[in-house]
C-alpha cells in the first residue's frame, strides 16, 4: 500500500464551501458561547505567533466531517464558531495557549485535520479553536528500534513520505489519510485499512508528550516496549479525543517496508459464510493486512451486479510481508475459505479495491442532492456477528425512505503471544431525508 498523496486527497474531496470571503456563517448548535475578552486575546497573542479571528478562519474551525454538519454546510451553516483560532507551531506555544485559556476559564477545543465524523473538533462553547496542524514533522527516527517521534499535527501523507525515504512504514492507512493528522489518529484511537496486520493506533503508539489543560507538559510511556508497573496512562490519552489534554507528539512503532505482497479474491455463498472464512483464517493465525469482506449489496455495488450472484459475498485479501510468511498466509486462507464453502474469485477485485479504497468523492454531491449518507461502526465478538448484522439491517430498513443498508467487517487483532481477534462490523446506508430532516 502506498501514499498516493494527490490521488488520495482528490478521492476524499472537500467539504462544501461556506459563504463568501469575509462572511461569518450562522451557527446551527444552540449552547452558551464563551467570549474571549480583549485582555485574554492579547495574552494569547503573546503566547502564540498565529492567533486569527478572521471570519473565514473561524468558519472553517467551526466544523468537521460530521455528516450532519456536512448537511448543514449545504445550507450555509456551521455547528458552532470559535471566537479565535490559535495555530501553535511549537510545544511551548501549545502550552502557552492552554495556560492562558485555563487561567481565563475560556474553553479550548483541539483540532487536527478535522476529518472526524462525530463533531469532536467542533468548538461547541466558542472560545479558542487550537489548530494543531502547524506542529509538524518527524523529530527523531530510531531505525534500529523501529521507532519514530512525530509531532501531532503531521499529516498522513507527510508522515508516509518521511518514512518512505528510510524504507519504513507505520502501517496505519485510514481512508481519511489525506485529510487527517497523527495526533487525530491517536486522539480517536483510529484503525486503518491494514490493521489486521499492523494493529490500530492503540497498538502503534508507544509514548506521547502531552500538554495538560493548565499548560503543564508531561511525558507518558516511551521508556521501552513494556512496563510491568502501574496503570497505563498513555492508553488513557489514546482515544481521549482532546478531553484530557493535547497530544503534542507521539512515539510510533514502525515496520520495515514490506518485501513482498499477496493478493487473493474469493467468493463466498453468503455473508455468514464469509464471516466464517475470516474467523477460521484468523483463528489459524493468518493476519493478512487487508481482509475485506463485502456483503452481497456491497459486492454488487463494488464489482458489478452482473459479476456476482445476488446472495454472494466477495472477500478481498491483500497482505504484505516476507515471502515465507505470505506463503503460509495464502495456504491458511485457501483452507479457511474452502471450509466455509467458498471458491476463488476474480483477481481484478483486488486491483479495484486498491484503486478505489479512499474514494468517497460521491459523498458531498450525494448530500448536496438531499440524501443522507452515514456510517456506523460497531464491534462485536465473532459469535454475535451474524445476528448483529441481520438485526442492524432490519432496524435500518424500518426507517422511512431507506434506499440501502450494507456492511463490511474489518477484523482487527490484539498483538501478543496468543493473538485474539476482535472483528468490527461496519454497516453503512444512505437514504433520502424526510421533510425538515436532520
Ligand atoms: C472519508 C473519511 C474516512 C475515514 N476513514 C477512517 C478510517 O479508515 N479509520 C479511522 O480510524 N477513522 C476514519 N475516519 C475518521 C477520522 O478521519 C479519524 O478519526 C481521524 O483519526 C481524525 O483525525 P484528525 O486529525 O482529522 O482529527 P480531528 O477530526 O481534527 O479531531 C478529532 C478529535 O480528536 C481531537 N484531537 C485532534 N488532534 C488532537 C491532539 N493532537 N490532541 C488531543 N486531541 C486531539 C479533537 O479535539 C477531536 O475531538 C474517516 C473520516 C472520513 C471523513
Amino acid at each position: 500500500m502506498t501514499g498516493e498523496r494527490g490521488a488520495a486527497a482528490a478521492q476524499v474531496g472537500q467539504l462544501p464551501p461556506l459563504g463568501g470571503p469575509g462572511q461569518l456563517p450562522a451557527e446551527r448548535l444552540v449552547a452558551p458561547r464563551v467570549p474571549v475578552p480583549g485582555p485574554v486575546r492579547r495574552r494569547l497573542a503573546e503566547a502564540c505567533d498565529q492567533v486569527d479571528d478572521a471570519p473565514e478562519a473561524r468558519a472553517e474551525a467551526g466544523r468537521d466531517w460530521w455528516p450532519l454538519a456536512v448537511r448543514w454546510a449545504v445550507a450555509g451553516l456551521v455547528p458552532a464558531l470559535p471566537e479565535v483560532v490559535a495555530r501553535p507551531r511549537t510545544l511551548e506555544e501549545v502550552a502557552g495557549v492552554m495556560a492562558v485559556c485555563h487561567d481565563a476559564r475560556v474553553p479550548l477545543t483541539p483540532a487536527g485535520g478535522r476529518s472526524g465524523v462525530c463533531g469532536g473538533a467542533v468548538p461547541v462553547f466558542g472560545g479558542v479553536a487550537l489548530d494543531l496542524r502547524g506542529l509538524q514533522g518527524v523529530q527523531d527516527l530510531d531505525e534500529r528500534s523501529l521507532l519514530a517521534e512525530v509531532w501531532a499535527g503531521t499529516s498522513g501523507p507527510d508522515l508516509v513520505e518521511a518514512l518512505e525515504g528510510a524504507g519504513l512504514v507505520l502501517g496505519h492507512w485510514p481512508q481519511s489519510l489525506a485529510i487527517s493528522t497523527v495526533g487525530g489518529w491517536a486522539a480517536c484511537r483510529g484503525a486503518g485499512q491494514a490493521s489486521t496486520r499492523y494493529g490500530t493506533l492503540a497498538d502503534l503508539v508507544r509514548g506521547a508528550t502531552v500538554v495538560l489543560p493548565d499548560g503543564r507538559v508531561s511525558r507518558l510511556g516511551g521508556h521501552g516496549p513494556r512496563a510491568a508497573l502501574g496503570p497505563d496512562l498513555l492508553q488513557l490519552f489514546v482515544g481521549s479525543e482532546g478531553t484530557l489534554g493535547v497530544l503534542a507528539s507521539l512515539q510510533l512503532q514502525l515496520r520495515p517496508r514490506p518485501a513482498a505482497e499477496l493478493r487473493r479474491a474469493y467468493r463466498l455463498p453468503g455473508f455468514a459464510a464469509g464471516l466464517e472464512a475470516c474467523r477460521l483464517a484468523l483463528r489459524a493465525g493468518a493476519t493478512p493486512a487487508v481482509l475485506r469482506l463485502y456483503d452481497p449489496a456491497e459486492s454488487a455495488r463494488h464489482f458489478g451486479a452482473e459479476q456476482v450472484d445476488p446472495e454472494e459475498a466477495c472477500l478481498v485479501v491483500l497482505d504484505e510481508a516476507e515471502p515465507a510468511l505470505l506463503e503460509a498466509t495464502a495456504a491458511l486462507l485457501d483452507q479457511a475459505v474452502g471450509a466455509a464453502g467458498g471458491q476463488p474469485g476474480d483477481p481484478a477485485w483486488v486491483e479495484h479495491w486498491l484503486a478505489s479504497r479512499n474514494d468517497v468523492s460521491a459523498l458531498v454531491p450525494l448530500v448536496q442532492a438531499g440524501l443522507v449518507v452515514d456510517t456506523v461502526e460497531v464491534a462485536a465478538p465473532w459469535a454475535a456477528l451474524p445476528a448483529l448484522y441481520q438485526a442492524a439491517r432490519d432496524a435500518v430498513a424500518t426507517v422511512p425512505g431507506t434506499l440501502v443498508c450494507s456492511a463490511h467487517p474489518r477484523p482487527t487483532r490484539t498483538p501478543g503471544p496468543r493473538p485474539t481477534t476482535r472483528p468490527a462490523g461496519k454497516p453503512s446506508w444512505s437514504r433520502p431525508s424526510g421533510p425538515g430532516g436532520p
